[in-house]
């Protein structure tokens, strides 16, 4: 039978490989994996699960809802720290002490209100706290965590196990904000001497050890994103996505592509009509800058739409049914983010449902 609809293979060994790079390249310090966006759109409890029989005892979510799931997914068995990112929200005591969630707080009127729910508690529930050091996103910001500090109450309440921040910067290493940052941080994390510190996501691992402080938090580096969003040799594609070939057309010069009058042929062209477009995932502002991989050689995508994405393919022999790689170890996803002026982390968590999913490697 010839295929019909775009797949995504999931390779967990080459999820396993990417963390134990990881791991060597912060030596000891602890690297707690991101698994939020249900694990990069890849499944929250397949990575999870793997990276936990890696080592992995640390994990974080972006959403309580996220943190009850992956609660819920490693079971009584695996007792693994999931940090929620976004704090203490509105009502969510009763998820966090029921999933033994971590909140993170990250404004100070987050720890306001943790602050009455601990006291309602009668123990000290763990929590992190994040200070904002540059990126003016999330977290408290310097002047209320020194206030805090010097009040003793609001604190005490807690069992504080992890102070941390996030850089805005990382992935442009010539870029100094990021050492603006950590010198913001390290005062910051002095006043918590005993309190294990993180600064560093993905990018930040590679800046060096001066920015890995006692944990750090990889979240795209594991799923083979280059830290400086190029291709990295020693990360590998833990998604592949690839479609299979549903029509091949010619095409004469001056002709129109696809929706519109804005993709004109230059010159007489042979395009391979893939099973996959926006519907799927594959990002629309790819067209006319990504490649795409056949037949040993990148190809231009020429354009997406919904459903079908046209891939110049010059004269190489093609048919129906075979598979055309939009994404993997050979259409690199930092090359296809770039093109459509975005992240690694976008191309990932875009792909949808529709796409059919393939696991290999250990679970
Ligand atoms: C998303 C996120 C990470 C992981 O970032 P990557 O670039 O995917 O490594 C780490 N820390 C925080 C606070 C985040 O929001």
């Amino acid at each position: 039978m010839i295929p019909t609809a775009a797949r995504l293979t999931i390779d967990l060994d080459a999820l396993a490989a990417n963390y134990r790079v990881l791991c060597e390249i912060v030596g000891g310090v602890e690297a707690a994996p991101v698994v939020k966006a249900d694990g990069y759109g890849l499944g929250a409890a397949l990575v999870a699960g793997r990276l936990w029989r890696e080592g992995a005892r640390r994990f974080f979510v972006a959403r309580l809802s996220e943190g009850v799931a992956l609660r819920t997914a490693l079971g009584p068995d695996r007792q693994a720290v999931i940090y929620v990112l976004d704090g203490y929200v509105s009502g969510a005591g009763p998820a966090l002490i029921g999933a033994n969630l971590t909140p993170v707080l990250s404004s100070l009127d987050q720890v306001r209100r943790a602050e009455m729910w601990a006291k309602s508690l009668g123990f000290k529930p763990i929590v992190a706290l994040q200070v904002d050091t540059g990126m003016n996103r999330q977290g408290l910001t310097p002047q209320d965590l020194t206030d805090l500090v010097r009040e003793p109450e609001p604190l005490a309440s807690f069992d504080l196990q992890l102070v941390m921040s996030h850089l805005g910067s990382a992935p442009q290493p010539a870029d100094p904000r990021s050492a603006e940052q950590l010198t913001k941080f390290r005062p910051l994390r002095d006043l918590f001497p005993e309190i294990p510190a993180s600064l560093a996501a993905s990018a930040g691992i590679f800046l060096g050890g001066d920015y890995h402080f006692d944990l750090v938090r990889p979240g795209i580096s594991l799923f083979g994103g280059g830290p400086e969003e190029r291709p990295d040799p020693r990360l590998k594609a833990v998604a592949t996505f690839e479609a299979p070939i549903c029509d091949i057309r010619s095409v004469e010069a001056g002709e129109t592509i696809g929706y519109g009058p804005e993709t004109v042929l230059a010159k007489p062209t042979r395009l391979a009509v893939i099973a996959a477009g926006y519907a799927d995932g594959l990002l629309r502002l790819s067209k006319g800058k990504a490649f795409a991989w056949f037949k040993g050689a990148l190809r231009p995508i020429v354009s997406v739409t919904m459903d079908l994405t046209s891939v110049d393919i010059g004269d190489t022999p093609a048919a129906p049914g075979e598979w055309v790689e939009v994404m993997g170890n050979n259409a690199h996803i930092d090359l296809l983010a770039a093109a459509a002026r975005s992240v690694a982390h976008e191309c990932l968590v875009r792909i949808s449902a529709r796409a059919d999913r393939v696991i290999v490697g250990e679970a």
